[in-house]
């Protein structure tokens, strides 16, 4: 979904206690972590009314009950004295919005025993705390942290309009993680023809199948593709032909069953 969606999600429905915001760059996850974060201090008669003094607090990035937390300068971890931070704020009731609201950016950085301690503040959600994990790549996150949280899986406006059918993106994970050369091949066939929007598109969708997959994809595997498909991404990016990419794409794939 893009911002627009989330953000008519959010207007029309409960809040969770708990997302993790992935898909798209790093910039419009944070924009879509600040628009849940709105949502969540919101004291207005409607969630992410605009006009409230939360709303606008948190507008401009000044609202005291929104929280983020990311790798200290120079670490490349999140780690778990800093999550114990956070389980002890989360215990204390919120300044003035409707919510305390954790945004943890780049929430793939933290470590098992941060991970284990967020795991702790989730299995018994303070009732006024909410909290966003931004991950560029979600599968790095404990099954269980992922199971307690909402997915939204972002993609950029302007993709929106060519959504391809989930059917096609699920015959081609499928195809995928068989190891089955024949069928891997026969299902990069297709891909070749695509353009570059046409191929990006699909292949976020098979990374959101994936990513919905992942407690039954063996985690070897699931890295493995998850980078593969990431890298996949960033050759679109950097006008690398839609053909070459898929064929990239699939000797990933077939080397997805060797260490
Ligand atoms: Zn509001």
């Amino acid at each position: 979904m893009d911002l627009a969606q989330l953000a008519s999600r959010l207007r029309s429905g409960r809040l969770f206690h708990s997302y993790i915001v992935t898909g798209a760059g790093q910039q419009l996850r944070d924009e879509a972590a600040m628009l849940i974060a709105q949502a969540g201090v919101c004291t207005g008669q409607h969630p992410l009314c605009g006009v409230c003094r939360d709303c606008r607090k948190a507008q401009e990035g000044i609202h005291p009950d929104i929280s983020h937390l990311r790798p200290e300068k120079g670490a490349k971890e999140i780690t778990v004295d800093a999550m114990r931070a956070v389980r002890a704020a989360a215990s204390v009731m919120p300044n003035q919005g409707a919510r305390s609201v954790y945004i943890v950016h780049q929430a793939d950085a933290m470590n098992t025993g941060a991970q284990n301690a967020m795991l702790k503040v989730f299995e018994e959600p303070p009732e006024h705390a909410l909290f966003v994990l931004a991950a560029e790549n979600p599968e790095k996150l404990l099954p269980t942290v992922r199971s307690r949280c909402q997915v939204i899986y972002l993609t950029p406006a302007s993709q929106d309009a060519a959504v391809t059918g989930s059917h096609e993106a699920d015959a081609l994970l499928e195809a995928l993680l068989s190891g089955n050369p024949l069928d891997i091949a026969k299902a990069s066939v297709p891909l070749e023809k695509m353009n570059r929007i046409e191929l990006s598109q699909l292949l976020a969708d098979v990374r959101r199948q994936l990513i919905i997959k992942a407690d039954s994809v063996p985690s070897s595997k699931l890295t493995r593709l998850a980078d593969a498909l990431n890298k996949a991404d960033r050759y679109l990016d950097a006008n690398v032909s839609p053909g070459h990419v898929s064929g990239f794409i699939m000797a990933e794939a077939m080397g997805l069953d060797d260490n």
